[in-house]
């Protein structure tokens, strides 16, 4: 429209200056035709100059009538739009430009404003007016009302005259999409962070991923590695195979691997889809030692028609392997022998039950005990009995089942002597004989050194998991039992049979109330007179225990004593029975009564206590007693011992005054040459050499010889139960010293036998 209007007017002019040109170069022709021509010309020239006034009139008119229309439209638009002038003299903003910069349009109805103060507002310099000349566009962020607001300027040119140009200007606001884009650059940003917090914590939780990806013939046959996973594995890819991945790991753990590849291939249907863990000793470079490492993994592939994705998480855990390790050692491990304890036994037992209840295979649970082994601590002392057993240890660890499988072979330490082997069975009837076999010949070739004197030997108890029990526990009783029964056997092994079982409930019912029975005192001392065969006086007395029931039944000795020597009661029974007959006979001293010398029998189990000579003097010292009145009778299963051993306690004990008599002798295994080496006072002859000696020469001739030769090592004798004169007159005849039975008083309680001695004493009966 603007060139238009332009065109017009150069036309116009170029037609004045060519009838001008006309006039003034054509001077020949006829002075009237000249004066017509110039006064047309002229004419011309006026019309020209009135049209082009009018015209310039008309264009002026019609321009301001577009502003006013441009200014109408401008204000229509309800996105900020403005409109300036190049020299940046005035500008018209339209009602939202208004709105936005907060002018009240009753203060200017022109909507005239200042563009500079507007280009100050929005934060620009005309220089910055000059560039959106240049661009067309801009982007501005300005504070309006209080509010943030973005703005994207688009301007164009309007109009340009000689001395300025107009500019057109419309905003469209993008604060939100401004705000969006900060947002998103927010939260870009706190990604990142935590995009770099979760590296980092991986890298410092030392958590590495494992995930199966590739697939080959339906199988899954490698794992995408982690970086961290990839240092744990020491390599630089981030796929390894399972095959490499499985000479990583240390061989003992390899089975749980073949376990979790044949999970993957023939997954249970049924199984719930939980994380599982595999704990794995990971090699990071072959022939380095290896690592623990934990695989947190999922193995679920219920639904066959996704590929699911099978794979978890590797955590180092060498830190707490090691802190259970130690915790195990505190808890699971025997101080002395380093082998697992008691404890351990149990707990890794109940697992294997479990486990055979699942798989089937079968345990023997070996119970082992060194014979004699209180010989050796007391003969040897508490360090090299210490010795012997951490060598016993080493030699059955030797024959516990290695690691191969699921669930290894156990050595344990039960206590004491006692050690506990766990093995599999093989369908092996033969094999806990063939392992004790080899475990005794092993332990034999001990003796030698410090250990020469003794021999080094075992016994073992052993029981079948599951036939010989419902539980773990049950079954190890049972070994021990068996083992108890072996002893008594004089046999190295014993397996568990059910006929054992009953043995052990009566052995048990017995313990029991043989346990109340001491707590209860329903002990109690005999005593059963020894006569003087020469003075023909009391001259002692043997203390006989009898448990007596509240109903006045009494059991034998016989009966309970074997008790309570399995079981280790016997101790508080000795310490009993020692107590009170020393206390007794230091009381009927003190009362004036012949002073007698008292028996009590001694088990072989008290005679090698090491503290043996304090508790007698002890006791002696507490009755007010002189040892010499003091007789301990030994049996001959002190042969069993060690013999020198033996004759250093019974040395010990003879140095501090008390007699000391083998009883029943001639029963048992020793010989007259063994008896010889030890520093006896007395010698007992069994009951079962007098029973016979009235009418059985051979045992006549056996009885005067034993006196004979007592007496030419200065050892006195008695002979037991005797119960007829003749019997009596015989021995006497024989040059036996005292006798002690029937005959001359039955075992009775304490004031009975007080009246026997006021008798010996006084003549008579004084009480
Ligand atoms: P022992 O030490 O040989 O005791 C002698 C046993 O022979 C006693 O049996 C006694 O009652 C019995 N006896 C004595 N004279 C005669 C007789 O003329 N004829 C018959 N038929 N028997 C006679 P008792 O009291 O039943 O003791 C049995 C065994 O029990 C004892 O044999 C002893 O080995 C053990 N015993 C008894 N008391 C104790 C004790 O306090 N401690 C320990 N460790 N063992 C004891
Ligand atoms: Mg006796
Ligand atoms: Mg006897």
């Amino acid at each position: 429209m603007q060139n238009n209007k332009n065109l017009i007017l150069w036309v116009e002019l170029l037609f004045a200056l060519l009838s001008l040109w006309v006039l003034l170069m054509v001077p020949s022709y006829p002075e009237y035709a000249m004066a017509v021509l110039r006064v047309y010309i002229l004419s011309m020239i006026v019309l020209t100059v009135s049209l082009v006034l009018v015209v310039r009139r008309y264009q002026s008119q019609h321009s301001s009538v577009d502003m006013n229309r441009i200014f109408d439209m401008v204000d229509r638009i309800d996105t900020p739009a403005f409109i300036w002038a190049s020299d940046l003299s005035m500008m018209y903003g339209n009602h939202a430009m208004n709105e936005l910069l907060g002018i009240s349009e009753d203060d200017n109805g022109t909507h005239a404003l200042e563009l500079n103060r507007f280009f100050h507002d929005i934060g620009l310099s005309p220089k910055d007016a000059a560039e959106i000349m240049s661009k067309g566009t801009l982007s501005t962020g300005m504070v309006a009302n209080g509010q943030k607001h973005y703005i994207n300027w688009s301007t164009s040119l309007m109009m340009q005259n000689d001395i300025a140009s107009l500019h057109f200007s419309i905003g469209f606001e993008t604060t939100e999409l401004e705000e969006a884009k900060q947002s998103l650059s927010e939260k870009t940003e706190t990604l990142a962070i935590s995009e770099n917090r979760y590296a980092l914590s991986m890298k410092l939780s030392g958590v590495g991923f494992l995930l199966c990806e590739t697939i080959h013939n339906g199988c899954y046959n490698e794992y995408y590695v982690s970086k961290e996973a990839q240092e744990f594995l020491g390599i630089t890819s981030d796929h390894i195979s399972f095959h490499e991945f499985r000479k990583k790991i240390y061989s003992d753990d390899r089975y749980k691997f073949d376990n979790y590849i044949r999970e993957l291939e023939h997954p249970d249907p049924e199984a719930e889809p939980v994380p599982r863990v595999m704990e794995l000793r990971i090699h990071h470079e072959m022939g380095k030692p290896f690592v623990w490492y934990a695989y947190h993994y999922h193995a679920n592939l219920v639904d066959s028609n996704k590929i699911p994705i099978v794979g978890g998480a590797l955590v180092n855990i060498s830190e707490e392997k090691e802190k259970d390790a130690l915790l195990e050692k505190y808890a699971y491990q025997d101080e002395i022998t380093e082998i697992s304890n008691r404890k351990k036994l149990i707990e890794y037992g109940k697992e294997c039950y479990a486990a055979y209840e699942k798989e089937h295979k079968p345990y023997w649970v070996m119970v082992l005990d060194i014979d004699r082994f209180h010989l050796i601590n007391d003969s040897c002392g508490y360090a090299s009995g210490n010795k012997v057993l951490r060598e016993f240890a080493s030699i059955l660890s030797k024959y516990q089942d290695q690691g191969k499988q699921d669930k290894p072979g156990l050595a344990a330490r039960l206590g004491a002597d006692n050690f506990a082997l766990l093995m599999h069975d093989y369908e092996d009837d033969e094999l806990p004989k063939h392992k004790l076999d080899l475990i005794r010949k092993d332990f034999a070739k001990l003796e030698s050194g410090e250990f020469a004197s003794l021999s080094l030997t075992c016994s073992a108890g052993v029981a079948h998991l599951p036939r010989d029990g419902k539980t773990f526990e049950e079954v190890l009783e049972h070994a021990e039992f068996a083992l108890t029964i072996c002893k008594g056997e004089l046999s190295y092994l014993m397996g568990y049979d059910a006929e054992m079982h009953q043995e052990i409930l009566h052995q048990g019912e017995m313990e029991k109330s043989l346990s109340d029975a001491i707590e209860q005192h329903h002990l109690q001392l005999y005593y059963q007179p020894k006569f003087d065969l020469h003075t023909e006086k009391i001259m002692g007395a043997e203390a006989l225990i009898r448990w007596i029931k509240p109903d006045g039944t009494m059991i034998s000795p016989n009966v309970f004593i074997p008790v309570a020597e399995k079981s280790g009661m016997i101790s508080d029974i000795s310490n009993f029975v020692l107590r009170e007959a020393c206390q007794q006979t230091g009381l009927w001293q003190k009362e004036g009564l012949s002073p007698i010398v008292m028996s009590i029998n001694f088990a072989s189990g008290d005679f090698y206590q090491a503290n043996v000579c304090e508790v007698v003097q002890h006791e002696l010292d507490s009755a007010g007693l002189q040892p010499k009145y003091l007789e301990l009778e030994l049996t001959e299963r002190l042969a069993l011992g060690d013999i020198n051993y033996t004759i250093d306690q019974m040395n010990a004990l003879r140095a501090m005054g008390v007699l000391l008599a083998m009883d029943d002798f001639g029963t048992g295994y020793s010989s007259l040459s063994y008896i010889q080496r030890l520093p006896l006072t007395l010698l007992k002859l069994d009951r079962s050499f007098i029973i016979e000696i009235e009418t059985d020469s051979v045992a006549q001739v056996i009885v005067s010889a034993v006196i004979q030769i007592a007496k030419s090592m200065n050892m006195e004798t008695i002979a037991e139960g005797v119960e007829y004169e003749g019997q009596s007159k015989i021995l006497k005849d024989m040059g036996c010293d005292y006798i002690q039975g029937y005959l001359y008083g039955k075992p009775m309680p304490a004031a009975d036998f007080r009246k026997r001695l006021e008798i010996n004493t006084y003549g008579k009966e004084v009480s």
